[in-house]
């Protein structure tokens, strides 16, 4: 019987180029792809099975991977990235799904150097160990440049055919593809909402404030603008009908949340709709209204009204005031980066009871 490894696949060309190096060994193949809560390239995925033929089970994320982003052992990178710890969380359930299927290693696309907060030396020393897999996974591109693993050293795998890539060019990885014929390669990218300055910037704000991450607060993340209306209370307004869709969903789906979720929609003018997400005190409705007049171009002076919905409210109430840019520059979360701000401290121990109840 032909061995068995499974393959980390994420669509890019590296984990695709990774598959090629092992299948050509004659190994079968199967491949895991992470249906990641901030990725944004979900269907990348199906270019790799397209590619190697080889057949992809997709899995998705739990909550203790929100928890991780909340307090990586190893910290993030730039963003709200927890890239070692992710890669650590990927790799276990790589695992768990490599004894179910009954396969002998793991293989991943990573390539020493390329990512500076998740392929170096040092980030695959520690996921190997922190996953138990020493010995078990392959990283073909950069394989001889790395300690032999297990396959190598039983002679499953000729350690002579791996590569000894590293490093931020792509220029062998388009070399190796042309060599395979592979045409359609998508752009480097991480594909991931963590390493994004404006979602950081918004996970940050959630966790400073007491909040916690989980997957209603990481949906509300991803979408709209966002601003910081108290202390107790932020605000997502949408940017367009797809938005204003969604923002109502996520309102639809709050019922049980312990913090006050208020909807605000224009009533009798054409705007944006808004999340209040936490205490709604007069003071803060009238400041989220305010920026659907400023959003809807309705001008001070003259009443417009906002339907209200929350738990225990449904009512329609007049506003005249909108804010001006100022003000909504002075409530807003930088899409920016802003350097020093609130980072989670390494190697700090995951709270258990965290997740669950965000905001
Ligand atoms: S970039 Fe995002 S998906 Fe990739 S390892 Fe880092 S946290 Fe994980």
């Amino acid at each position: 019987m032909k061995p068995k490894a499974v393959a980390l696949v994420s669509g890019g060309i590296d984990s695709t180029l990774a598959v090629k190096l092992v299948q050509e060994q004659g190994i079968a193949l199967e491949g895991l792809n992470f249906k990641g809560l901030f990725h944004c390239c979900k269907d990348d995925a199906a270019r790799t099975s397209a590619e190697s033929g080889i057949p992809i089970t997709i899995v998705s994320e739990t909550e203790e991977y929100l928890q991780l982003i909340e307090s990586p052992k190893y910290g993030w990178g730039r963003g709200a990235n927890p890239c070692t710890d992710c890669r650590i969380y990927m790799f276990g359930v790589a695992k768990k799904f490599m004894e179910q299927v009954g396969a002998s290693f793991l293989v991943s696309g990573e390539v020493l150097g390329q990512r500076p907060n998740s392929q170096r030396r040092d980030n695959f020393r520690s996921i190997d160990r922190d996953t138990g897999l020493e010995g078990l996974l392959v990283r073909p591109l950069s394989a001889k440049l790395l300690p032999p693993t297990k396959p190598e050293l039983e002679g499953i795998l000729d350690r002579e055919k791996l590569l000894a890539i590293q490093g931020r060019s792509r220029k062998p990885q388009m070399d190796l593809a042309a060599h395979y014929g592979i045409t359609d390669i998508p752009t480097p990218s991480t594909g991931c909402m963590l390493t994004e300055d404006a979602v950081a910037n918004r996970i940050k704000d959630v966790l400073t404030h007491g909040d916690h991450l989980d997957f209603w607060v990481a949906e509300t993340v991803k979408l709209g603008r966002h601003f910081r209306v108290t202390e107790g209370a932020r605000a997502v307004v949408g940017r367009d009908e797809a938005e204003n869709l969604r923002i109502r969903d996520l309102f639809a789906g709050s019922g049980e949340r312990p913090r006050p979720v208020t909807l605000l929609e224009p009533d009798d003018f054409k705007g944006p709709a808004a999340l209040l997400i936490g205490e709604a005190t007069p003071d803060a409705i009238e400041t989220v209204a305010g920026m659907l007049l400023r959003y809807g171009k309705q001008g001070s002076g003259e009443a417009r009204h906002v339907r209200l919905q929350s738990r225990d409210l449904d009512e329609t109430v007049a506003f005249t005031h909108a804010l001006d840019d100022a003000a909504l520059d002075a409530l807003r979360i930088p899409s920016e980066h802003v350097p020093g701000s609130f980072r989670p401290d390494r190697r700090s121990a995951p709270r258990a009871a965290a997740v669950g109840t965000g905001a």
